[in-house]
C-alpha cells in the first residue's frame, strides 16, 4: 500500500477502507494546516495513524475540526486517482509542495524510474494502492488521539505528530468498536485495581515495581495455594531459591550475553563477588538438579517455583501490572529422558489448559514456535531442533489441538509452544510457554545415570502454566471487570445487620461463615441499609447476607447475590452453599 515498504500491500477491503481514510486525513491536514508536512500514513489494527510535521504543535481539541473537514471532503465526492510518474515528475510535484519527507522515501524506497502515487483533489501521495473508488465511500471514521512519532522509528530523526484514527465499513460497526472500548476503559485494570484497592504502584519504589495490597495479595494467596496443590497432585517437587545469583551462572547459561540489555546491572562487591538479580530461574533450577546424582529411577524429576524475576523493561514500554520491571512466575523446569519428553509436554499443556478453563480464560489459541533461516541466532544442531520440533508436534496433535507454526518466535535454544491470550482490550499477549532445551543441559553437563550404567544426558522442559501473577491478575481483574469468583474474591461475604439489635447475630452469622474458612466482614457502620447494600455492590462482593429480627429469630439470612437477586435461606443452607461453590471454585 502506501508508503513504499513501511507495510504490506493487501487487497482486504478494511484494510484499503483504513488506509484510504488514513490519505483523506492527511489531505484534511493539509487544507488546514498547508505548512505541514506529511511522512507515512498506514492502515493498523481497528484503524490507521498518519504521522504529521506541524510548524506549531496541535493538540486532541484540534481534532474536531480535521474531522469536520474530513467529512466535507467525503461529501464532495472527489475520486482516488492512481497515477505512475517518472522519478524526476514525482521528485518535482512533491519538491512544489514542499514535502520533505516524500522526496526522502522515493529516494530511499523506491527502485527503478516508475512511482505510483494517488490523487485525491489536490493532494497527492506517494502510494502503491490499492484505494477505494471516491472519498464518500469512506462513511464510518473517528480521529481518536495525537502522540509523538519519530520519523522512521528512529531516536535520533525529528519527531513528528501521530494521528490516530478508526475507520469501519459502517457507522454500526464504529459504534459497536466506541462502544467496546468505553466498556475496556470501565475494565481497565490500573483504574479498577486502585478502585477495589488491590494493588499501586508507588514512585517511591521504583518505576514498575507493584504493591499488591491487602485484597490483591489475598486474591494472590488463593492462586498460590491452588497452583501448587495442583502441581504437587501431578508430581512437581517444589522449591524456593535465591533471588540473586552470580553474574557467572548467567554468563554460563547465556542469557547474560543475549540479555544483558534488560537484565539489572551487577552488583560488584570489593572481594570481587558480582551478584545478579535474576531475570529468569532456568539456572537456579539447574543446579537444583545438580545437587545429587541422579538416576534414570529419578526421572522425570519436575522442579517448580512461583519464582520471582527482575527485567529492567525500558520505562515507556511499562504499563500497570502487564508490564513490570519486577514479576513472580508459576515456572517450572522439567528433567527427563529423551524417551519421557513427548509425555511431559503434553502433561505440561493439560496442566496450563485445566488453569486456564477454572479461571475462566477461553480466548486464546497454540502457537508453535520454529527457529527461521538465519542460523547464527540459533544454538545446537539441526538434528536437536528437528527432534524437539517433532516432539512438540506430537505433543500437540496427540492431544488434538490446533497450532499455527511461527518460524523466528522460537527461544535461542529450542522451539516452544507459545499459549496466545488475548485480553479485554483485544490485545494478544504470550501467557505461557512449553519448551524443550538440549542446550542447558549440555552448557552445566548434566548428567544422568541410565538403566545400562552410561551417564547420559537429560532433556530440559521449561514451562509456565499459570503465567505471571502479575499479568495474570491484570487479565482477571478485566476479565471480570473486578467481579471476581466466589473463591477469589477477597471479600466473600458481607453480613448486614438491619438495626444494631442483630449486631450479634449478625457476629454469630460471621463466626458460622469463617469456620467454613470464608472470607467475611459484618457492616457495622451507623450507615442506613440501603447504602452499605451499595456499598457491596461497588466491592462487587458476590454474597451479602443481610439480617432483621426475623432473621435472627429463625436463624436464617436473607441474601442478596452480585445480580440483586434475593432469597430467604436458612444460615446452614446458605453456609454449605458458599463453601460448596468456593471448594468447586466454580466461575
Ligand atoms: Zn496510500
Ligand atoms: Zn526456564
Amino acid at each position: 500500500m502506501s508508503d513504499y515498504g513501511e507495510h504490506e500491500a493487501t487487497d482486504d477491503p478494511l484494510q484499503v477502507l483504513r488506509h484510504s481514510t488514513a490519505h483523506l486525513l492527511a489531505a484534511a491536514v493539509m487544507e488546514l494546516y498547508p505548512d505541514a508536512k506529511y511522512g507515512i500514513g498506514p492502515p493498523v489494527q481497528d484503524g490507521f495513524y498518519y504521522d504529521l510535521a506541524f510548524t506549531k504543535p496541535i493538540s486532541e481539541s484540534d481534532l474536531g475540526a480535521i474531522e469536520s473537514r474530513m467529512r466535507r471532503i467525503v461529501n464532495e465526492d472527489r475520486p482516488f486517482v492512481h497515477e505512475t510518474l517518472t522519478r524526476d515528475e514525482a521528485m518535482a510535484e512533491f519538491r512544489k509542495r514542499g514535502q520533505d519527507y516524500k522526496l526522502e522515501l522515493i529516494a530511499d524506497k523506491v527502485e527503478g524510474d516508475e512511482v505510483s502515487v494517488y490523487r485525491t483533489g489536490d493532494f497527492l501521495d506517494l502510494c502503491r494502492g490499492p484505494h477505494v473508488r471516491s472519498t464518500r465511500d469512506l462513511k464510518a471514521f473517528k480521529l481518536m488521539r495525537v502522540a509523538g512519532a519519530y520519523w522512521r522509528g528512529d531516536e535520533s530523526k525529528p519527531q513528528l505528530t501521530r494521528i490516530y484514527g478508526t475507520a469501519w465499513q459502517t457507522p454500526k460497526e464504529l459504534d459497536d468498536y466506541l462502544k467496546f472500548l468505553e466498556e475496556a476503559e470501565k475494565r481497565d485494570h490500573k483504574k479498577l485495581g486502585k478502585e477495589l484497592k488491590l494493588f499501586a504502584l508507588d514512585e517511591r519504589l521504583g518505576l514498575g515495581q507493584v504493591v499488591w495490597l491487602p485484597d490483591g495479595t489475598t486474591i494472590r494467596r488463593e492462586l498460590e495455594r491452588w497452583i501448587i496443590d495442583e502441581e504437587l497432585k501431578r508430581g512437581y517437587r517444589h522449591v524456593i531459591t535465591p533471588h540473586l545469583a552470580k553474574l557467572d551462572l548467567y554468563k554460563k547459561s547465556g542469557h547474560w550475553q543475549l540479555f544483558h540489555d534488560t537484565m539489572y546491572p551487577p552488583m560488584r562487591f570489593e572481594d570481587g563477588e558480582e551478584l545478579e538479580l535474576r531475570p529468569m530461574n532456568c539456572p537456579h533450577h539447574i543446579v537444583v538438579y545438580d545437587q545429587d546424582m541422579h538416576s534414570y529411577r529419578d526421572l522425570p524429576l519436575r522442579i517448580a517455583e512461583l519464582g520471582q524475576n527482575y527485567r529492567l523493561e525500558k520505562s515507556g514500554e511499562l504499563m500497570g501490572m502487564v508490564r513490570v520491571r519486577s514479576f513472580n512466575l508459576n515456572d517450572a523446569h522439567i528433567f527427563c529422558t529423551p524417551d519421557q519428553v513427548i509425555a511431559e509436554v503434553r502433561g505440561a499443556i493439560e496442566l496450563a489448559n485445566y488453569f486456564m478453563s477454572v479461571l475462566g480464560v477461553d480466548d486464546y489459541w497454540y502457537r508453535l514456535s520454529v527457529r527461521d533461516n538465519v542460523k547464527t541466532k540459533w544454538a545446537g544442531t539441526d538434528e536437536e531442533w528437528e527432534s524437539a520440533e517433532a516432539m512438540l508436534k506430537e505433543a500437540l496433535d496427540s492431544l488434538s489441538l490446533p497450532y499455527k507454526v511461527s518460524p523466528g518466535d522460537a527461544a535461542f535454544y529450542g522451539p516452544k509452544i507459545d499459549f496466545q491470550v488475548k485480553d479485554a482490550h483485544r490485545r494478544e499477549f504470550t501467557n505461557n510457554t512449553v519448551q524443550v532445551d538440549y542446550q542447558l543441559p549440555k552448557k552445566f553437563e548434566l548428567e544422568y545415570v541410565a538403566e545400562d550404567g552410561s551417564r547420559q544426558r537429560p532433556v530440559m522442559i521449561h514451562r509456565g502454566a499459570f503465567g505471571a501473577f502479575e499479568r495474570m491478575t491484570a487479565y482477571l481483574i478485566e476479565h471480570y471487570a473486578g467481579a471476581f469468583p466466589t473463591w477469589l474474591h477477597p471479600v466473600q461475604v458481607i453480613v448486614i445487620p438491619i438495626t444494631d439489635a442483630q449486631l450479634d447475630y449478625a457476629r454469630t452469622v460471621a463466626d458460622r461463615l469463617r469456620s467454613l474458612r470464608l472470607r467475611v466482614e459484618v457492616d457495622a457502620r451507623s450507615e442506613r441499609m440501603q447504602r452499605k447494600i451499595r456499598d457491596g455492590q461497588a466491592r462487587k462482593v458476590p454474597y451479602m447476607a443481610i439480617v432483621g429480627a426475623r432473621e435472627a429469630e429463625a436463624e436464617h439470612v436473607n441474601v442478596r447475590d452480585r445480580s440483586g437477586d434475593q432469597v430467604d435461606s436458612s444460615l446452614d443452607s446458605f453456609a454449605s452453599m458458599v463453601a460448596t461453590e468456593v471448594a468447586e471454585r466454580r466461575r
